[in-house]
């Protein structure tokens, strides 16, 4: 039976299989093959392409590849997933170089410092695999990569990359997203693969194998280092400073296979070095594709903008940083719209051969690549991209700006913390301030992330808005602004003037901050995401606080409304202590109260005051849903804030017993077919029982829909269209118009009913109600990042709060690109609202506070949300 169904297989496959043909199937190339070298099929029991190879399989022959040649690898595990799977990399050369491999290494580490370099270096080509899990034929190419560099015995071109570069193989970047892709896939498979594109084995179920466990683009990831995938990523080739990475994905089925130069916008902090070198590697790629007769195309779609991306990111510390896309037979075939049919080893071959290509283009100039990335790295050093300080101010959101440095160290950028204070760039900035000077080696990655802004080219912004006016979609691919210091709150400013103070080290703790005398109670000022934590890890042990809405003074000190204070006579001493001891871990801020008695502002007695309970949190979860938004939002709540969350599937919604929480948060989506209309009616009498429902982004449409809806705001048609033209009585007949102009003809074929045009994500600046619970924290406003359609119309008074709503047109950009007439139309509209209902609460956020858990600066907005709102609503 079994080998029945494996001979169907293979004849589907025809000569993959390996016993099918058995010398050459071993390698994509054709020659001559060490024997000691295991092949796949002798160690998991497949030939390339006949089987997607899963990551257990992959280990093991990772491993076994190791164990054949322990002279020219070295296996090194650099991270572990959230769901337990280990992450590694495969180091090959020749055994003379891995003999002086530390020699190496630390060569290229001086190199890579701006020093000059003892000669002993040697080029290091990163070839990275599978980032986005379902993109499957990335991770076996990666094992035929490192198959056909250890076993093949007359290829020239292998025993060059070999003999005069280090080659690192990252095969599987998303271990849990590819388990996840190819247990659907084998749970879903009958007796032969199907080609069938509707075919369950080839259509995921949510979430899907492209995102890690807490459904994290993680190739968006790369500056944020949310996920241990990235952080431990970024660590590791900060250890080994490849001159080329390569992150190789797979696109649509119908394509066929995109090599860079990459597509416009280019950032304007690449060299013109890099984009030669980028058009040498290309010319590498092509020959080897033509010579296989093999389609590709360049210059096309995925272009070289946003630095959190495998490619750009690594460009930007001067390595030639590429994406690498192969049409996916998402399985082991796949029937394209033009007739023919993919299959999985076409994927692999194609990799396979791009990997090759790239890492000869390496080896043959191995000397320019080592001194472009040596001339990049010191001239950086000595001040080519700037020679001005980034000042980081502790003052606005302490713990955030600490965690901000940590995350620039963790990238190899140089922060120095200054004891003193300084007065500089017109402003005081209190002692421990931290400074990131520009004059170093990763100084274009600093810009990028702390410069306010990062320019589009400005004729591909003017391409853009011609596009936009003969109604043609924009072509940016991401979003236009990532401005680090805005989205975490944080103030950061371009000086000169200031030298000096000690490297912070990625991994240093925060250092608590402990402030008066008393023993009264312990007050938590309510400031940044560290002190949201401490709230909800208190809450999480029982111990007993109470939230203000008011401003308050005590002891000479200032404390916002938002702040929760714990007293000591509704705790137990050894609470109290656990408390201090929570603030510690942390890193937070607390003020020891002496007294109840407060120079101005509610008394811990008044109203204004509420006890704070840990509030039972459901997220909607599952189809209707969008994963990335569920993820992010759920990650944030838990891994930041540390508030535990229970996703219940949105079709469940209807039957599930609600009475057991206190939230029930949704996140972006269109999840109306999902909840039917017992969903609805279920969340609608969680509501009136006092409950609170936070909507998110688009999904806010589906409770603001129909006569009585739960948040009374609609979504907003382009400005100057008007919906009511569309769909009216008009007859048979048209008015006669006459068109006498280009412009009354783009008039006539307008869609009255259009939405807004889709804005790719840019940071805008909002203004909070100064007297809402919801906008505790923001005095001072806050950055959103803002994207796609939606525009909603203000609540009315009589309805509700819009507790924080966009800027006015002349302030509401913050960073970033925006088309003029969604500027004008944003302005002032509500971004956070919230509508009583029976005796709960509806609140939605126009727009993702939570977006790639990338906006820290957001926290306490949705702490106000989620861990406050319950305790204000009862
Ligand atoms: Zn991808």
């Amino acid at each position: 039976m079994m080998r029945d169904t494996i001979r169907g297989w293979c004849l589907m496959l025809l000569v993959m299989c390996g016993f099918a043909a058995p010398a050459a199937a071993q390698s994509y190339a054709e020659g001559q093959f060490d024997p000691a070298i295991p092949t796949l099929i002798a160690t998991v029991g497949h030939a390339p392409g006949a089987r997607i190879t899963s990551p257990a399989q992959a280990y093991a022959y990772l491993k076994a590849l190791v164990a054949a040649a322990p002279d020219r690898t070295q296996l090194v595990q650099y991270a572990t997933s959230w769901e337990g799977r280990p992450l590694y990399y495969l180091v090959l050369s020749a055994p003379a170089n891995m003999a002086k491999l530390e020699a190496i290494r630390a060569d290229m580490a001086n190199i890579a410092a701006g020093r000059a370099g003892n000669g002993t270096a040697l080029p290091v080509t990163w070839l990275a695999y599978g980032v986005h899990g379902n993109e499957i034929s990335s991770t076996d190419a990666a094992l035929m990569t490192a198959y056909h560099l250890l076993a093949a015995k007359d290829d020239p071109k292998a025993a060059k990359i070999m003999g005069s570069t280090i080659v690192v193989i990252d095969p599987m970047q998303n271990p849990d997203g590819r388990a996840r892709f190819v247990n659907n896939f084998l749970a879903s498979t009958g007796i032969a693969p199907d080609a069938d594109r509707q075919a369950a084995e080839h259509d995921e179920p949510w979430p899907s194998g492209r995102v890690n466990h807490y459904m994290f683009d993680l190739n968006r990831d790369w500056f944020t280092l949310s996920q241990p995938e990235t952080r431990g990523k970024v660590a590791a080739i900060r250890e080994w400073n490849p001159v080329v990475v390569v992150d190789l994905h797979e696109m649509g089925g119908d394509e066929t296979y995109f090599f860079s130069p990459a597509a416009q916008p280019f950032s304007p902090n690449l060299t013109p070095a890099q984009i030669r070198a980028y058009e040498l590697i290309g010319r590498y790629n092509a020959a080897a594709f033509d010579a296989r007769g093999e389609p590709y195309f360049t210059r096309e779609v995925y272009d070289l903008f946003y630095p959190g991306y495998g490619d750009t990111w690594n460009a930007h510390q001067g390595a030639i940083g590429s994406t690498y896309e192969q049409g996916s037979a998402r399985g082991l075939v796949f029937a394209r719209r033009d007739g023919t049919e993919l299959t999985y080893a076409d994927g692999i071959a194609n990799h396979f051969s791009a990997s090759l290509a790239t890492a000869s283009a390496v080896a043959d100039n191995a000397q320019r690549f080592l001194s472009d990335f040596a001339a990049y790295r010191a001239g950086n050093a000595s001040g080519a991209a700037g020679r001005g300080t980034y000042v980081i101010d502790l003052g606005k959101r302490r713990w955030n700006a600490e965690r901000l440095g940590r995350r620039l160290a963790a990238q190899g950028i140089t922060v120095l913390r200054r004891d003193g204070s300084a007065s500089v760039c017109g402003k005081s900035y209190p002692a421990g301030y931290l400074a990131v000077p520009q004059a170093q080696p990763a100084a274009r990655l600093i810009r990028s992330l702390l410069d306010r802004d990062t320019p589009l080219p400005p004729d591909f912004l003017a391409e853009q808005e011609r596009r936009r006016s003969v109604d043609l979609p924009h072509e940016l691919y991401d979003v236009t602004a990532w401005a680090v210091g805005p989205m975490a709150g944080v103030d950061v400013a371009l000086c000169n003037g200031v030298v000096g103070g000690d490297a912070l080290a990625p991994d240093a703790p925060i250092a608590p901050k402990a402030e008066g005398s008393g023993t009264f109670a312990i007050a938590v000022p309510w400031t940044d995401s560290g002190q949201a934590r401490l709230v909800t890890l208190a809450l999480r042990e029982g111990i007993d606080g109470r939230v203000t809405d008011k401003a308050f003074a005590a002891g000479g000190r200032q404390f916002p409304r938002g702040t929760v204070v714990f007293p000591a006579g509704s705790n137990t001493p050894e609470m109290m202590v656990r408390l201090t001891e929570l603030a510690q871990d942390i890193g937070a801020q607390t003020v020891f109260l002496e007294s109840g008695w407060v120079d101005s502002g509610p008394n811990l007695g008044s109203e204004h005051f509420v006890r704070l309970t840990l509030p039972r949190v459901a997220v909607a979860w599952d189809d209707g849903i969008s994963q990335l938004s569920a993820g992010a939002l759920r990650y944030v709540l838990e891994q930041r804030i540390g508030l535990p969350v229970t996703p219940i599937r949105t079709a469940r919604l209807a039957r599930a017993d609600l009475s057991d929480y206190d939230v029930v948060l949704v996140p972006e989506g269109d999840p109306s077919a999902q909840l039917g209309e017992g969903g609805q009616r279920a969340l609608r009498s969680f509501v009136q029982r006092g409950g609170v429902l936070v909507a998110v982004g688009d999904s806010l449409e589906t409770f603001s829909s129909g006569d009585n809806p739960l948040l009374a705001v609609k979504r907003e048609a382009a400005l100057g269209r008007d919906p009511g033209e569309a769909g009216g009585d008009k007859g048979d007949l048209a008015e006669a118009v006459a068109i006498t102009s280009d412009a009354e003809y783009r008039e006539a074929i307008k869609d009255p009913a259009a939405l807004p045009d889709t804005l790719p994500g840019a940071l805008l600046n909002v203004v909070g109600e100064p007297d809402h619970f919801l906008s505790a924290g923001y005095d001072e406003g806050a950055v959103v990042l803002a994207t796609g359609t939606q525009i909603f119309t203000p609540l009315g008074r009589d309805k509700g709060v819009n507790a924080v709503r966009f800027a006015a047109p002349g302030n509401l950009i913050a960073s970033g690109y925006v088309w003029d007439e969604n500027r004008r139309q944003m302005a002032y509209k509500p971004y956070l609202m919230a509508q009583p209902t029976g005796r709960g609460l509806v609140i939605g956020f126009a727009h993702d506070p939570s977006t790639r858990g990338f906006l820290e600066g957001l926290d306490l907005m949705i702490a106000n949300a989620v861990l406050v709102a319950p305790s204000r609503v009862r």
